[in-house]
C-alpha cells in the first residue's frame, strides 16, 4: 500500500488583536507554513489554527463582529487542531472565574479558566515550571503577562505544565485535550519552541490520520 503524501502543514494564527506575529515566527520556526486568519474564508483553508495572548474580551467580541465565533466553534467541533496561549486559553476554555458577565468563548476544552489569576501584584513575571509534553526535556523558563491559570479540569484533560515554586506553586498552566492545546504563558516569546513543536506535530498527525482516511475511502475501504 502507497502512504498518502502529507504536504506542509498550513497553521493559521488569529489575527483579530494581540501578538500575533511573534506566533507566525515560532509557527515558522518548526517547518510549517503560517498566516494569519481574519476571515471565515481563511479559517476554512487551515489544517491548525493558533490564537494569541492579547485581551479575550476584545479577541470574542472582535471575532463576533467578523463573523467568526460560529465558525471557530464549529471548527472545533469538527477536530481542528487550536492552540490557545493566555487570552487564547481563556477563548478555548468552556467556563470562566473572574470574567465580566456574559464574556463568550469558542469552547471546547473542559476546563474552567480563572482570568487574571496570578493577581495585581504579578501583572508581568516570569517562573520555572514543569513541563511534560510526552518527549521530556524537563523545566520550561516562562513568561506570564496578566495570565490566567486553570483552576478546575475536566477527565479527559491531561495536565502539561504546573508552576514550579512561589505562591501559585503546583497551578496548571499548561493542558492538552485532543486537538486542543492551551498555555496560560506565552511560548512565542522565549526560544524555547516545546509547546510550538508539540503544537505543529499535534496538527500533522491529525493532517495524516486525515489523508489515511481519504485514501482508505477511494480503495472503497471505509
Ligand atoms: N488578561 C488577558 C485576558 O483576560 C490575557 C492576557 C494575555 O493574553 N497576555 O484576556
Amino acid at each position: 500500500m502507497t502512504r498518502p503524501v502529507i504536504g506542509v502543514p498550513v497553521i493559521g494564527v488569529l489575527a483579530l488583536q494581540g501578538d500575533v506575529r511573534e506566533h507566525l515566527a515560532a509557527v515558522r520556526d518548526q517547518g510549517a507554513e503560517a498566516l494569519t486568519v481574519r476571515r471565515q474564508e481563511e479559517l476554512a483553508g487551515v489544517d491548525g489554527l493558533v490564537l494569541p495572548g492579547g485581551e479575550s474580551t476584545t479577541i470574542a467580541l472582535l471575532a463576533e463582529r467578523f463573523g467568526l465565533m460560529d465558525p471557530l466553534r464549529a471548527a472545533v467541533r469538527g477536530g481542528l487542531p487550536v492552540y490557545g496561549s493566555c487570552a487564547g486559553m481563556i477563548l478555548l476554555a468552556d467556563r470562566l472565574l473572574d470574567a465580566p458577565p456574559g464574556q463568550e468563548t469558542i469552547g471546547g476544552l473542559d476546563v474552567t479558566v480563572r482570568r487574571n489569576a496570578f493577581g495585581r501584584q504579578a501583572d508581568s513575571f516570569e517562573s520555572q515550571m514543569s513541563f511534560d509534553d510526552g518527549v521530556g526535556g524537563g523545566p520550561l523558563h516562562a513568561v506570564f503577562i496578566r495570565a490566567p491559570w486553570v483552576e478546575e479540569a475536566g477527565e479527559g484533560v491531561t495536565v502539561l505544565g504546573r508552576i514550579v515554586g512561589g505562591a501559585a506553586d503546583g497551578r496548571i498552566v499548561a493542558v492538552r485535550q485532543g486537538n486542543l492545546v492551551a498555555t496560560s504563558f506565552h511560548p512565542e516569546l522565549t526560544g524555547d519552541r516545546r509547546v510550538h513543536a508539540l503544537f505543529v506535530d499535534i496538527v500533522r498527525r491529525s493532517l495524516a490520520e486525515k489523508a489515511g482516511t481519504a485514501a482508505g475511502n477511494e480503495r472503497g475501504l471505509s
